[in-house]
Order: structure tokens, then sequence, then C-alpha cells
């Protein structure tokens, strides 16, 4: 545990055990302390959590940068919206990180960064390996506690190492990575970057799932359609085929057409199964 004495050694209590409360990375704990020469401590509480991620189990994450690239590996944007959306779900907020735009010669990230700005994100575009736009980044996720998230492939220990060379993570091969799939068994970390800012030193989440989220709910998980819920003339209007939608009267206006159009896609694919 890191308390402003520096570490200690802590054990749990067996009690936490009897509860089926288990501390996890990024928890903030009360201790005692058994022995401050030997900075040896005893965890007496855990701290109630503001967020809680399952893969990587980490607690109090405030942002999670979720990064992608838009060529190698060639972007999917449904994946993009769903780890938006997962986002969204449990209330921790996102900013979209696109990377490797030193690769991408007709600058598709220009418009890519624009749409998603239409659904109110923060959207900084780097390059890891050349060093473009890490500064805002930077910027971004200090003093917060954030996390890389984004499938494999995408740079994100690449980031981490130019943003915080002090810290070496393992860049793999992408092709190797995306072949035969990446199991890093590492243990998970919380690294303070600089003062009040902290990273998890996790490849992870490189994937998500939606398929717990209610149909009726999704829409709640679209930050641009928040305003508009409120006025569609059906109460369960979930803005698909419904008329008087205030939502599809934004649509191409200040919601991305695109975005509206994969929203239905998921919300249509729900009325499939
Ligand atoms: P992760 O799986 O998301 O952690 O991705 P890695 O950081 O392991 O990077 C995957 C591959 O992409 C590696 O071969 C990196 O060298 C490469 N890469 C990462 N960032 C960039 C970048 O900004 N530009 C280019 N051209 N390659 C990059
Ligand atoms: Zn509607």
């Amino acid at each position: 545990m890191t308390t402003t004495e520096g570490e200690f050694v802590c054990q749990a209590r067996g009690l936490f055990r009897k509860q089926g409360v288990t501390p996890i990375v990024g928890d903030f704990v009360e201790i005692s302390v058994v022995d401050r020469a030997k900075a040896v401590g005893y965890l007496q509480k855990i701290l109630p959590r503001r967020s809680e991620l399952a893969r990587p189990k980490v607690a109090n994450i405030d942002q999670v940068v979720l990064v992608c690239a838009t060529v190698a590996p060639p972007i999917n944007l449904d994946v993009v919206d769903g780890f938006l959306i997962v986002c969204e779900n449990q209330g921790i907020d996102a900013v979209l990180c696109i990377n490797k735009i030193d690769l991408d010669k007709d600058k598709q990230y220009l418009q890519i960064a624009k749409s998603f700005e239409m659904a109110k994100y923060k959207v900084i575009c780097v390059s890891a390996a050349e060093n473009i736009g890490l500064d805002a980044l930077r910027e971004a996720m200090a003093g917060k506690t954030s996390i890389l998230a984004g499938p494999s492939g995408v740079g994100k220990s690449s980031i981490l190492n130019s943003l915080y060379p002090q810290y070496s993570l393992e860049v793999g091969e992408l092709s190797e990575k995306i072949q035969r799939g990446k199991h890093t068994t590492r243990h998970t970390s919380l690294l303070e970057v600089s003062e009040n800012t902290f990273v998890v030193d996790s490849p992870g989440f490189t994937s998500f799932s939606i398929a717990h989220i209610d149909k009726e709910h999704l829409q709640n998980c679209y930050r641009e359609f928040i305003p508009y819920l409120e006025e569609c003339y059906y109460i369960d209007c979930i803005h698909v085929s419904e008329h008087d939608c205030a939502v599809k009267e934004r649509v191409g206006l200040n919601i991305d057409t695109d975005r509206y159009e994969r929203y239905v896609r998921y919300v249509v694919g729900r009325n499939d199964e």
C-alpha cells in the first residue's frame, strides 16, 4: 500500500475474505501500522469505490483512454463505439486517442476525430512512434487515474513508453499479437507517473462485451443523444422507427450520421435475438 509515509506491506483482515470483499488495485484503504520501521501494516478498511472495472480488476479509475489506430490495424468503429458504451454504462469518463497518425497518409483520422468530437468526446491524435501529440495526451492524463484500453496492437504499450520513458513496458509485434492473441499474465499495478497522476500499467482492457446492457438502456450510453431523450413523442422511444423522434431529427446536424446508423444496427441486432 502506498501511503504518505511510503510503501507499507499489509496483510488483509480475515474478515474481508468472509465478506467476500477483496482489495483490488486502485482501492483507497485504511491501514493500521504494525511496525513503522519495517513498514508493515494491517489492512483495516476498504473505502467505497467510485468505479470498478472487471478486467483488469481495478478500482477508482477516473478515465479510460481509449486507444485506436486508423490504419494498422484498420479502425473498426463498432469496436470504438462498444468500448465507449462500456465506459458510459460504468459511469467512467473516456477520452479517445487515435494513434499511429504517422501511418495515416490520407489523414482519415481527421474525419474520425471530428465525428467523435461531435459525440462530445475529447479526441487526441498522436503518434507514439514519432512523438506527435503526446503533450496533449499527457495533459489530459495529469492529476487523474487513467487506464489505456483498446484492441491489441493499437499501440497502448508504445504510448505509455513514450509518455513515461522511466517505465519500460513490453511492446509486442503487431502480427504476432493478432495472430496468436496475447496473454500477458503480468500483475496489474498502478504507476504514479507524476504527482497525483496514476496509470494502470496493464495492457488491458482489450475487449469488451455489451451483451449485458439492455437494449432500452443503450441510448443513455450515447452522450450526444442525452439532451434530446426527453423530447421524443413516445416515452419509450428507442429512436429507430418511431415518429416525432427528437434524436432522429438531430441526425446529420449535431448527431453524426454514421454513429447514429451504427447505433440503429446495434439496436436492431438486439431485436433479432
Ligand atoms: P498494444 O497491443 O496496444 O499495447 O500495442 P503495442 O504498443 O505493443 O504496439 C503494437 C505495434 O504497433 C508495435 O509494433 C509498435 O511498434 C507499433 N506502433 C505503436 N505506436 C505506433 C505509432 O505511433 N506509429 C507506428 N508506425 N507504429 C506504432
Ligand atoms: Zn426518439
